[in-house]
């Protein structure tokens, strides 16, 4: 086995692909490692190397790779064909196992990505209302479309005040109409928040959040917060948009089930595919209802070639009904195992840091304290470099997670995983502290 080929590839990919990837996230220790195959919470590398995985392909694997019952309806469906103009009952019957799950789901519409999801979330929330803007929290990821992107990489040379955070581009060239159109609040701070989301009273057609936002600190929202947010949209005829796209893993009835609110929309993806580009949102039947085709003028044109493709709705199908409720409290007492066993170890280390999240999703920290919201979280030069460093030992002692020191766990892990996690967490830190 040649054990540069990891190193060949890239050399290879960096040729036709802009900087060697197709996605900016994946774990690059200098290069990418390239991926034979993989089996329940294992990958195992090109080069024979197996590591348990802790990423998950970013938190959308929740029964890890190849899960047998999943595979299996893949490929049964994949013999009868793979996408069709035509309709399939597949999408009627997902779509009738999650409005059954969620309270807040009324109706349902079925795209292919994240990304996608938090788009047509928010053109239904303006068409809806026939305001323009939204409010979003500073540092929150919701994928890549010019308005959910806005402040996503906030730095302290571009955030503003506290008080006022800035719209902060993400990209080149970003159209200022994003940056007008997207107003920013802090996280977790009622009194702020509210004061700025006042000043928009008028033209707010929603309010976008995640609720355990990853980039954000894998910090949950407060209930005040949340209630304060949707007491808000009550009185300001705007709309709750919640993207769980990540948290809907917390419970059969995602993370709104947990702060007993029903968002008027809700953006999901990732763990609903079964392994498969997915997404989807749901929410209020009257809000949904700008979607009909039937409706003249038609008020939101919304289309996509391969959405509710009969393979994603066969393999989230799948997954979604494995995934019941003994299942999800299996995985969050492990997510509460790992975080006690690791605040623990740290304290035994002695060095500053912490963990933060929920559910079965935890994130480390290089920071004494647990952050309350993005600008407590974010890293300084030093902190980053010992996030990566830890990241790198742990890779090399058969670990993988995801680049910021998240952790997503999956059905087939248990407690000897944990364990292993924890006690080569246990040695990265004792060298960090070194
Ligand atoms: N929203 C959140 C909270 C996410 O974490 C992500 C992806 O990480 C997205 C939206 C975008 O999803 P996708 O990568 O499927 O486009």
């Amino acid at each position: 086995m040649d054990l540069n080929r990891s190193a060949q590839l890239f050399e290879r990919a960096q040729a036709v692909l802009p900087g060697g990837v197709s996605r900016n996230t994946i774990f690059k220790s200098p290069h990418p490692t390239y991926v034979s195959h993989g089996k329940g919470c294992y990958v195992t590398d090109i080069n024979g190397v197996k590591r348990i995985d802790f990423a998950n392909n970013m938190a959308s694997l929740i029964h890890g790779h190849a899960q047998p019952n999943v595979t299996q309806a893949i490929i049964e469906q994949v013999q009868k064909g793979t996408a069709f103009t035509l309709a399939t009952e597949l999408e009627i019957e997902f779509a009738e196992l999650l409005c059954q799950r969620v309270p807040s789901f009324e109706k349902i519409r079925f795209v292919n990505s994240g990304t996608e999801a938090v788009m047509a979330m928010i053109k239904t929330a303006r068409a809806f209302t026939q305001k323009s803007k939204i409010a979003k929290v500073e540092g929150a990821y919701h994928g890549s479309y010019d308005y959910a992107e806005v402040s996503q990489t906030a730095s302290p040379a571009t955030w503003g005040d506290e008080h006022q955070p800035h719209s902060v581009a993400v990209a080149r060239g970003t159209p200022d109409n994003a940056l007008n159109d997207v107003i920013v609040i802090p996280y977790n701070d009622v009194d702020k928040a509210l004061h700025i989301l006042n000043q928009h009273k008028e033209t707010l057609a929603g309010i976008l959040i995640d609720p355990i936002s990853h980039r954000v600190g894998m910090i949950p929202a407060t209930p005040e917060f949340i209630d304060a947010l949707y007491q808000w949209s009550r009185d300001n005829q705007a709309l709750l948009l919640f993207d769980e796209v990540i948290t809907f893993r917390t419970s059969l009835a995602g993370a709104q089930a947990k702060y007993n609110v029903k968002p008027d929309l809700t953006a999901i993806g990732k763990m609903i595919g079964g392994g498969f580009p997915v997404g989807a949102f749901a929410g209020r039947s009257d809000v949904m209802q700008v979607l009909d085709p039937s409706q003249s003028p038609l008020l939101l044109p919304h289309s996509g070639t391969f959405s509710a493709n009969p393979v994603t709705m066969v393999a989230g199908l799948t997954a979604m009904r494995l995934f019941d409720q003994p299942t999800v409290d299996k995985l969050n007492q492990l997510g509460d195992f790992a975080r006690v066993q690791l605040t623990d170890t740290i304290k035994k280390v002695g060095i500053k840091a912490c963990v933060t999240g929920a559910g079965s999703m935890f994130r480390l920290h290089f920071k004494a304290q647990a952050p309350q919201h993005y600008r407590h979280a974010y890293t300084n030069t030093l902190q980053t470099q010992a996030t990566k460093y830890l990241l790198n030992y742990l890779f090399d002692n058969g670990i993988m997670m995801i680049n910021t020191g998240s952790a997503m766990l999956s059905t087939p892990m248990g407690k000897k995983e944990i364990n292993y996690l924890v006690e080569q967490v246990t040695s990265g830190l004792t060298l960090v502290k070194d």
